[in-house]
């Protein structure tokens, strides 16, 4: 792993033809969202996070596990500079970003070849009829207006499987780039940080405050992403 200049790094996105962004929490701190692994962020102090937003929560427990849920939004957040380039690359070249984050920034910033593969917080339904129902609603109340039914979000919870179709669309952004560059995490969840494991002739980027463990990573920039993102 060959350690990297911002010149270097940026020299590199330039340079990629076909760039996939595989993106975490580091990248929307920036935005005031709080990062959920990190002791600053909404977990401190909470007892198993993991339970809360689990499956087993949000059957047998709604109350506890909506109170908690409602901690996580913030619409009034905004993409910063490192949602704003990545989706100017999309106007130049092509580029796909695959996020574990649930806040909808990117697509706010208005990235369109988006894989958003936890599930993101501003998609809701139904689980009685199955209708869409819109988070400001959510926000309001978890029980359904119109038939009663618990409402949730479309967040992959713990204990929950992901869909084929997600996990397809995130290896097809991995195999079609040039360049995959890692951004704003650690890259430990699985199956997220598997997405590169098949990867071929595709070079690899890490951008992160620490250094990452994975063996698949080919050049690493340490620190602040804002900072490297502003000079894109
Ligand atoms: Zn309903």
């Amino acid at each position: 792993m060959k350690t990297m200049t911002i010149k270097e790094s940026i020299a590199l996105m330039r340079q990629a033809e076909n760039i996939t962004f595989l993106t975490g929490a580091g990248v929307s701190t920036p935005s005031g969202i709080p990062d959920y692994r990190s002791l600053q962020g909404v977990y401190q102090g909470m007892t198993a996070p993991e339970y809360l937003l689990s499956h087993t929560a949000l059957i047998q427990e709604p109350a506890k596990f909506y109170e908690f849920v409602q901690l996580l939004y913030h619409p009034d957040a905004k993409p910063n500079v490192i949602h704003q380039k990545m989706a100017a690359f999309e106007k130049r070249k092509p580029t796909r970003i695959v996020t574990q984050n649930i806040d909808g920034l990117h697509s706010k910033a208005g990235s369109q070849q988006l894989v958003e593969f936890h599930g993101s917080l501003y998609h809701c339904h139904c689980r009685k009829c199955r209708l869409p129902v819109s988070w400001q609603d959510y926000l309001i109340s978890d029980v359904h207006e119109n038939c009663g039914g618990q409402i949730r979000l479309e967040v992959v919870l713990y204990e929950e499987g992901f869909q084929e179709a997600v996990i397809e669309n995130a290896l097809q952004a991995v195999a079609s780039a040039d360049l995959i560059v890692i951004v704003g995490t650690t890259f430990q969840v699985h199956p997220f940080c598997d997405l590169i494991n098949g990867k071929t002739q595709q070079k690899v980027l890490a951008i992160n405050q620490t250094p990452l463990g994975h063996p698949l990573i080919d050049y690493f920039y340490q620190g602040a992403a804002e900072e490297l993102f502003k000079q894109v």
